[in-house]
């Protein structure tokens, strides 16, 4: 931090590292939205906490949310389904292909076996 001589001094955001200009010495940081950040990072196990029985004592409510989410964020929601569909899709693959190694050096070592055994 550099501290000026004029009343309003330069700072750095403790969240978000923005260089700021402010006038109040004790200040952390540069806006409203970083400050609830940094209480979200401060008290997170509470906050999840305390949300996790939220949704047990209200399902209902929890479920209205969801659907309003989802009527705002379809497109959001389709991406993130897109990429895990995806992700899925490779691994299917990958396991196939596995198998499909595994079945080839089988067939390899049997033929392999098998000469042995003509010879
Ligand atoms: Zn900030």
């Amino acid at each position: 931090m550099i501290y000026e001589p004029k009343k309003s001094r330069r700072m750095k955001c403790v969240v978000c590292r923005k260089t700021v200009w402010t006038k109040r010495k004790d200040r952390l940081y540069c806006s409203a939205k970083c400050c609830l950040r940094a209480k979200y990072i401060k008290h997170k196990d509470k906050i999840l906490a305390r949300n996790k029985k939220w949704i047990k004592n209200h399902p209902e409510k929890n479920a209205e949310y969801h659907r309003n989410w989802l009527k705002k964020n379809r497109k959001k929601w389709n991406k993130s389904q897109a990429k895990y569909q995806r992700k899925k899709y490779h691994k299917d693959i990958e396991k196939s292909r596995a198998k499909g190694r595994e079945m080839y050096y089988k067939l390899k070592e049997s033929e392999k076996n098998g000469n042995k055994k003509n010879k």
